[in-house]
């Protein structure tokens, strides 16, 4: 058997670690292509190193460009490595323009198709994601899922691939990794003493594109004055903003560093998808400055409150953040470190 996994973003590396080592594990041939979707080192490299995944077999190198442009170039240079390949399977994790584009030519080419995180709906097509997701779940053959709404929402867009409730491949490689995030020590690092600080991560266009963006730097400069911030900057926010009075701006960090920030953060003020995830697995307060999120289970069980998209609500932060952790919260089911086992199964039955 031949498993070709396409990715091409920093969180596609988060989910399919857990895959190709557990392919590898049972003797499946795991091939693995990436876009060059994300390029720079601290978006790519140090992810393929820190998860273990190591060098790509292939990579597009279709660096920066408008999404249709990425999508065209990765299909140009897919096509003729996935005709050569013959895989039995193509799988796409996520929601980002690799994964469009990776599902757009598996089907193309008339190859099965397994989407990793299938199901996820924001309601909200005015994000890039929300459509790639649809047009994924569409095509694929295989849907793995992670969230019990996802069968719902799969089957109400009567999305014709077979569904599999095998858990989540991102808390699988936050459970491989507990170790090395622990030793890690990344908040005594920055003079920082556990539970005392924000950890921020902003990137959607719809905050960091248009008029939203000066409005939150101002806010989260006031909420600085209450208690540190600290904000590791991606690399399309890096190029709006300037420096922020009172806050720890700093690149976007590996795996481990960032990880391990995360738990001894206070709480988390962001607009990501995963690290809605990965707070709600750990049990720390995340505020999502989102008006919709297309991983409800997170607010409903988690540690997750949907701010809205609207930064003047950042005020109310570490207010939320004492009412979060006074409740109590659960673990979803299926996010346990064995995700990955589980799509194997599927993947070989
Ligand atoms: N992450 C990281 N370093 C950072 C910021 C985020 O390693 O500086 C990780 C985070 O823990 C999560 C993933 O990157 O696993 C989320 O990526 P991102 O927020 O870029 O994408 P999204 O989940 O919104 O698609």
């Amino acid at each position: 058997m031949r498993v070709v996994s396409v990715v091409g973003t920093r969180p596609n590396l988060i989910k399919m670690a857990p895959v190709a080592a557990e392919l590898a594990r049972r003797g499946v041939e795991h091939v693995l292509v990436h876009t060059g979707q994300h390029y720079d080192a601290e978006m790519s490299r140090v992810f393929l190193d820190e998860l273990g995944i190591g060098d790509p077999d292939h990579e597009l190198g279709v660096g920066a460009a408008p999404p249709s442009e990425q999508t065209g170039r990765i299909l140009e240079r897919l096509a003729p490595l996935l005709r050569t390949l013959v895989p039995d399977i193509v799988l796409v994790p996520g929601d980002v323009t690799s994964t469009l584009a990776g599902a757009v030519c598996a089907s193309q080419l008339e190859l099965r198709l397994g989407h990793v995180e299938a199901g996820l709906r924001s309601f909200d097509r005015s994000m890039p994601e929300e459509r790639n997701r649809i047009v994924c779940d569409q095509l694929a053959d295989e849907l793995f899922i992670h969230s019990p709404e996802a069968a719902g929402n799969l089957a109400r867009e009567s999305a014709p691939g077979r569904v599999h409730d095998v858990g989540n491949t991102m808390i699988d490689t936050l459970v491989a990794l507990g170790e090395p995030i622990a030793a890690r020590q990344a908040a005594a690092g920055l003079g920082l003493t556990r539970g005392s600080f924000i950890l921020v991560t902003l990137h959607r266009p719809a905050l960091v594109d248009g008029p939203l963006l000066s409005e939150t730097l101002a806010q989260l400069s006031e909420l600085a004055r209450r208690m540190p911030v600290v904000f590791p900057v991606h690399p399309r926010t890096r190029a709006r903003i300037g420096e922020v009075p009172g806050v720890h701006l700093c690149p976007p960090l590996g795996y481990l560093d960032f990880l391990s920030l995360v738990t001894d953060a206070r709480g988390v003020l962001t607009d990501s998808g995963g690290i809605q995830e990965e707070t709600t697995y750990l049990g720390i307060p995340c505020l999502t400055l989102r008006s919709t999120t297309e991983r409800p289970i997170t607010v409903e069980l988690g540690t997750n409150v949907l701010l809205g998209l609207d930064p003047a609500r950042i005020a109310e932060v570490p207010a939320l953040i004492e009412q979060i952790a006074a409740r109590p919260h659960r673990i979803p089911p299926g996010w346990d470190g064995f995700a990955a086992r589980r799509i194997a199964d599927v993947l070989l039955a």
